[in-house]
């Protein structure tokens, strides 16, 4: 059985990358290094297949005359250190994306490995390279150490597990290394792309085309496999494929709207010095006072001149005119922790990620605890539009 695994694209807030984990199913098991690590329920999936076939068939096959028992434990055994093995070879994209002075947000094992979570960009094809080889380095490393202890004559049920983890350690170093993006492989060609020609968004562009193929052949190879031999690889294979696909589509995607966006921060795009309102203020008053005057969609919420949260038109509208004298601003609100926090220097693709969160359409930019502006993820839109029109006039950009 083959894992993949990816580099994330950079990007998304901490914060709201915790509160989407919390929906999407991942837990935090602790930090090792100083990166957090996060296990995804499909694990769980994994290691009860990992268990099963080596239980079932790889070690009975292999080292035959042992009973149930010693099979089933070998089996946890294994599917426990192979684990481990994934965690260490996104330990070491970690690790060595820190030295190339880039922030590591998390990372996250699920159904094909590990995924860690980089903050910022590479500033160098050679950065890009290092960070890439080093997850398939060190897993060529484990593999060869669990092939050695395999080859050290040790008794047969430690044999068994030694020899076949030096046999997936070095599976997935191979199938990392395949020049697929989102696969490490795929940023290794990215890397000598951008060397050759020095031009990054021309370099994602054909590592994601080349991506996007390899997930198509993964797809059709999977799916004639399992159709025509019945065979459970095949429909991970294809799995594999799909989610290739993905990843390599959300690459270029991601490349055309940072162009798009070229280079604009938060500053530029957002309302400064917006309407706010009162966070002890009535609904009474703000509908009074604000609401008729300027028909806005939300309100920064202000207490004692700094930010507490934000204040939805639509849920004003929603509270019954016989609580309009009683029920306050701080009542109705979406409080500070819940609202996508950005700063001015922001970019506005990572401002984007952090808005296209669910339920977050708009953020507020704080400054040192202070309200410098309010960013929806329509002026974004309206910037992305000019972005993407054939290039103007410089004179007309303004
Ligand atoms: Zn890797």
């Amino acid at each position: 059985m083959a894992s993949s695994e990816a580099l994330s694209r950079p990007s998304v807030g901490s914060r709201a990358a915790k509160r989407r984990g919390m929906m999407d199913g991942n837990f935090t098991i602790g930090r090792f290094g100083g990166v957090q690590v996060r296990l995804h329920w499909s694990l769980l999936a994994v290691f009860a297949l990992i268990v099963w076939s080596l239980t079932d068939g790889v070690f009975p096959s292999q080292n035959p005359g042992l009973s149930d028992g010693t099979y089933l434990a070998m089996a946890v055994v294994s599917a426990l250190v192979f684990l481990a093995s994934i965690l260490l070879h996104e330990l070491g994209h970690s690790w060595v994306a820190r030295r190339e002075g880039i922030e590591v947000d998390s990372i996250t094992l699920w159904l094909f490995g590990g995924v860690a979570q980089l903050k910022g960009r590479f500033t160098s094809p050679g950065g890009e390279f290092r960070v890439a080889v080093s997850g398939p380095l060190i897993s060529i490393g484990l593999g060869v150490v669990f092939v050695l202890l395999a080859l050290a004559g040790l008794p047969s049920a430690v044999d068994g597990v030694a020899a076949w983890l030096g046999y997936i350690n070095l599976i997935l170093a191979v199938f990392n290394l395949l020049p697929a993006s989102p696969l490490d492989g795929g940023r290794v060609l990215h890397a000598a792309l951008w060397r050759a020609k020095g031009d990054f968004a021309w370099a994602t562009r054909v590592a994601s085309e080349i991506g996007q193929a390899f997930g198509y052949l993964f797809i059709a190879l999977g799916l004639v496999m399992f159709i025509f031999q019945g065979s459970f690889s095949g429909a991970w294979l294809a799995f594999i494929g799909w989610f290739l696909l993905q990843g390599a589509r959300a690459e270029a995607r991601y490349v055309a709207t940072e162009q798009a966006l070229g280079g604009l921060r938060v500053r530029d795009l957002m309302v400064r010095d917006p309407v706010t309102v009162n966070a002890d203020a009535t609904i009474g008053r703000i509908m009074d006072d604000v609401a008729w005057t300027h028909r806005f969609t939300s309100y920064p919420v202000l207490k004692g001149g700094r930010p507490v949260g934000l204040l939805a038109f639509a849920s004003v509208a929603a509270v019954p005119r016989s609580d309009w004298d009683t029920q306050r601003v701080r009542d109705t609100m979406i409080p500070l922790d819940e609202v996508p926090l950005l700063t001015e220097d922001e970019t506005a693709v990572d401002a984007l990620a952090e808005l296209s969160a669910p339920g977050a359409n708009r953020g507020l930019v704080v400054d040192n605890g202070h309200l410098a502006g309010l960013l929806s993820i329509t002026d974004l839109a309206r910037a992305l539009e000019v972005g993407r029109r054939p290039a103007q006039e410089p004179a007309e950009r303004g």
